[in-house]
């Protein structure tokens, strides 16, 4: 056996190592107030000790689950730490699923207390009298902002358990397998399901994230996650911040074009990262305002794919690079990466931007491979299709209180995703499986077709669906939001797939739509789109 230490990896190590050695970088906040908040990681450490000795006078032990209903914030920092740390389990939960799905995951996890933001207020006074395991709830506000309600049972001010516990407080150490943070998956279909991250899982997770060809984070940065922190942990950034001393800026509630592109410019954001829905609406309202990025470089983008189109317009008009991450809650959620490698670099741009439109090469800890409908692997050559599947150790194992079953196939997680994977490892989603569009047997990847279609330049947003056709079983349809103002028609988007995919995978027809709808973790939903247009009739049919 090697000789060397055995210290857990713990979250609260985290916290302690940036007090330490960055403990006068900030963390500034967008509060709910709409004021700014700005403190220090010391601040940080120090409050989140406290509310470590708050948690333990309301009786919170080691393994009990402690919820919150929060956005971007430093008081949803604190209990990142305090909650974790402490050795009880942090719930985050998403406040844009439906009432009953958070009903149902209270329920679930048992949670022994909920800390929420006042724009939940609503939401908590529906809640709470069916939340049975709940002790209490705490708005995270100050006296003077403190509500008057009398539907909420034992509700608590955040600024007076802080107040009045001591900042006293030494992090215990335990197993570093113990459970850090329970986050459930969006639940398109049925109820949502619980990932157990552990702390060991969320540390290593942690540091692979923070690598130069992973999301590159520094001290040098001032980083702005836009994800929320009640999606997969903000894709880490609480820890690998922290981890590295960067800058943070928590964009609360606020998460508009308008409110973004003001923080940016304010703070000299650097680096951001969020879903592609999040990105368009920035575009859209500095293309609009002519205005200009400030100090941001970098955009990691993941969640959904991310249209080329807008990759070439950050990066010709603005300078910012957009880089191609892929990912989900059952991971913690990093699994690729999309950077190029020393070979590309003597490519043209053309050949360098159709490597950076792929999902990317799984960071060192995820392993990946692909296998057809009977499990059989299949090659790495860019060209075949199949079954998406990982491992590794922040990947889960089993789904929280799903004992008795197991979440893996013969060892691998299957992703439900659909890829190819090129001879280099680089991996491309063509589509989730519940979406790829069955004609005649063959399968059509409806990311390409919607690519092509967002590449136009009256296009705001597009999906592309597979609907009812009585010879090929089914015919992709595409939906289409226009720009404001924009001229199209049919034909004319139709024609301009002509030699950008094969001719068998030009979409049958198209619908335009005033809007796309859009779910809890901000992606497309295929599914209603589907449900709304089953009765629609193709003129090819
Ligand atoms: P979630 O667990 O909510 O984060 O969702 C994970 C799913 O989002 C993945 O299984 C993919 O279907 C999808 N996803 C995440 N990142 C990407 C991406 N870059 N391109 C395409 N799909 C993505």
């Amino acid at each position: 056996m090697g000789q060397m230490m055995s210290q857990p990896l713990l979250v609260s190590s985290i916290i302690e190592h940036a007090d330490r050695h960055f403990g006068d970088k900030e963390i500034v906040s967008r509060r709910v107030e709409g004021d700014i908040h700005r403190y220090t990681y010391r601040d940080c450490h120090q409050r989140a000790r406290r509310m470590a000795n708050a948690l333990a006078t309301l009786g919170v032990k080691m393994g009990d689950r402690v919820a919150t209903l929060a956005w971007n914030g430093y008081r949803h920092m604190e209990l990142y730490y305090a909650i974790s740390g402490s050795g009880a389990v942090l719930h985050t939960m998403n406040p844009r699923l439906h009432a009953d799905q958070i009903a149902y995951m209270v329920d679930h996890a048992e949670d022994s207390y909920v800390f929420f933001d006042l724009t939940f207020l609503g939401l908590i006074e529906t809640l709470a009298a069916s939340c049975k395991s709940v002790k209490g709830f705490i708005a995270m506000a100050d006296r003077g902002s403190m509500p008057a309600s009398f539907r909420i049972p034992n509700l608590m001010c955040y600024e007076d358990l802080i107040e009045s516990s001591s900042d006293r407080y030494a992090w215990p150490a335990f197993d570093e397998n113990s459970a850090s943070t329970l986050c459930y998956t969006s639940g398109t279909t049925g109820n949502p399901k619980g990932v157990l991250y552990s702390h060991r899982s969320t540390l290593l997770h942690a540091y692979a994230s923070c690598l130069p060809d992973a999301l590159n984070v520094s001290g040098r940065e001032v980083l702005m996650p836009v994800v929320p922190m009640f999606h997969v942990n903000a894709w880490g950034f609480p820890y690998s911040a922290a981890l590295t001393g960067a800058k943070l800026v928590l964009p609360g509630p606020m998460l508009d074009g308008s409110s973004l592109h003001d923080l940016i410019v304010r703070e000299d954001v650097t680096v951001s990262a969020g879903v592609p829905t999040v990105w368009l609406g920035l575009l859209n309202h500095v293309e609009r305002n002519a205005l200009e990025f400030g100090k941001l470089r970098r955009i990691i983008i993941g969640g959904s794919a991310c249209p080329p189109a807008m990759m070439k317009t950050f990066r010709d008009k603005y300078g910012v690079e957009l880089l191609h991450t892929w990912g989900m809650t059952e991971m913690s959620p990093l699994g690729t990466v999309c950077t190029l490698q020393s070979q590309h670099l003597r490519l043209t741009q053309a050949e360098q931007d159709q490597v950076l439109e792929k999902q990317g090469h799984a960071i060192f800890g995820v392993d990946m491979k692909i296998v057809d409908d009977e499990g059989a692997e299949l090659p790495w050559d860019g060209k075949s299709c199949g079954h998406l599947l990982v491992r590794g150790p922040w990947v889960v194992r089993n789904y929280f209180k799903a004992e008795g079953s197991s979440a893996l196939q013969d060892g691998w997680f299957p992703t439900g995703d659909v890829a190819t994977i090129s001879p280099e490892g680089y991996m491309q989603i063509t589509d989730r499986s519940k979406d790829v569009i069955k004609s005649g047997g063959e399968w059509i990847g409806s990311i390409e077709l919607e690519n092509v279609a967002m590449a136009h330049p009256a296009v705001q947003q597009a999906a592309c669906i597979g609907v009812f056709h009585p010879k090929w079983d089914e015919r992709p349809l595409l939906v289409v939001v226009k720009k404001a103002d924009a001229a199209l028609t049919r034909d004319e988007l139709i024609n301009s797939y002509q030699g950008k995919v094969a001719k068998w995978w030009t979409p049958d027809d198209v619908v335009f739509v005033d809007a796309l709808p859009v779910g809890a973790t901000g992606k497309i939903l295929k599914n209603e789109i589907r449900n709304q247009l089953r009765h629609h009739k193709l003129p090819t049919a």
